[in-house]
């Protein structure tokens, strides 16, 4: 986001409905430093907000409708309170389901108009989605003088997603757009929901991560994540355990399971958890480098074990080792997306020209990229 982008919304709201917005705010997209798909197994993940975000200029309305326009698809829409059925269709199911989740824990919400812009990355696991959902929560929370704190923000914006646009997501993603600060990793527990930002002064370090998107369509993305979901709740039911965070002895627990696909799955979300453990260990003791073997280890687990990892991803890692990143791994829910590389500080341009070329050679798209500094969670920003 740039002081552009508030100046962009705030603008177009006075041309679409004459009068200023009451306020803008902004929520941020984010990248997974590691533990993918342990969220929704009460595990551990370490997220920082990235500096892309949605901007949202709102105001109140005196009647009981919500517009929403959006600068990116040039489209507005409008709904009522009747209209606030889980399974609404289109991008408008991301805002109106955060009414609805708001309404539904008991809340008050004005109708309101609200304009946006972001520069998340759609579909590229970033969590665009996220960042929606929690800059329209933080506009109408203070629009309605609603005190909710960030947690319960991202439970609310998670609902939304979970149960009105029907995506089976854990809480990663909204927890990192509510709750991140600035030059800060969230270490976060998805079971006890317990938190500590972990400094991530990568620049002190003479380091950076470079973030590039692969542009590869994930196109089975919703069935594949709802069966490794699924996969992981019988797991756990066969070792009788509440979920796979439980898992103490791995060994053990694989020796209880007949089936081969099932035992990888169960080694992936077990050994996931333990790196983010240890990747907040070396956080801690400012080891930055040291991060980098454990990301290395989560991209294996992720394309062996849990085989969320498509072959652009795959060479778009492989390429950028070769090119001298210390570590790299995919970041996101998988079949696509973007990877995360660690980079000595100012090498990302080489790095990405890099795996761009490979890619040529292969005859895939041109990735784009970005060095990625952890930024301000969601809040008011005009
Ligand atoms: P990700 O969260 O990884 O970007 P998702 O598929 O979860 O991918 O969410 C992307 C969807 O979110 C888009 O297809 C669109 O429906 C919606 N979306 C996100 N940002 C915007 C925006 N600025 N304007 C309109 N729709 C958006
Ligand atoms: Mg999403």
């Amino acid at each position: 986001m740039s002081d552009n982008d508030i100046e962009t919304v705030s603008k177009a709201f006075i041309e679409r409905h004459g009068r200023p917005p009451a306020g803008v705010w902004a929520a941020p997209g984010r990248v997974n430093l590691i533990g993918e798909h342990t969220d929704y197994n009460d595990g551990f993940v370490m997220p920082y907000a990235l500096p892309q975000r949605v901007t949202v200029a709102a105001a109140l309305r005196p009647d009981d409708t919500w517009t929403v326009t959006s600068l990116n698809n040039s489209d507005t829409q409008t709904f009522g309170r009747s209209d606030l059925v889980p399974g609404m269709s289109g991008w408008q199911a991301y805002v109106a389901g955060v009414v609805w989740a708001l309404a539904e824990a008991g809340h008050r919400v004005a109708g309101a108009d609200l304009v946006l812009t972001s520069d998340v990355p759609l579909g590229a696991g970033l969590s665009s989605s996220a960042a929606l959902e929690c800059a329209t929560l933080t506009a109408l929370a203070d629009l309605n003088d609603l005190d909710i704190a960030p947690l319960d923000r991202a439970k609310l914006a998670r609902r939304c997603e979970n149960a009105f646009v029907g995506a089976p997501t854990g809480l990663l993603d909204q927890a990192a757009s509510t709750m991140c600060t600035g030059d800060h990793a969230l270490f976060f527990d998805c079971r006890s929901f317990d938190s500590e930002q972990v400094p991530l002064d990568l620049k002190t370090a003479g380091l950076e991560i470079l973030v590039l998107d692969t542009k590869t369509p994930h196109a089975l993305v919703d069935s594949e994540y709802a069966t490794r979901r699924a996969s992981c709740e019988q797991a756990a039911a066969i070792l009788g355990v509440p979920a796979l965070r439980d898992v103490e002895d791995l060994d053990a627990a694989l020796d209880q399971l007949k089936d081969e696909e099932m035992r990888r799955r169960v080694r992936h979300v077990v050994t996931e958890n333990g790196r983010v453990l240890q990747a907040v260990q070396t956080l801690r003791a400012g080891d930055f480098r040291a991060l980098a073997p454990l990301l290395d280890a989560s991209h294996a687990s992720m394309r062996d074990d849990f085989e969320i990892t498509v072959s652009t991803v795959d060479l778009a890692v492989e390429a950028a080792r070769e090119a001298g990143a210390l570590g790299a791994r995919m970041t996101g829910g998988g079949f696509g997306g973007c990877i995360i590389a660690l980079v000595e500080a100012g090498s990302s341009d080489r790095v990405a020209a890099f795996i761009g070329d490979r890619f040529a050679e292969a005859g895939y798209h041109h990735p784009e990229h970005f060095v990625a500094l952890p930024s301000a969670g969601a809040g008011r920003v005009g």
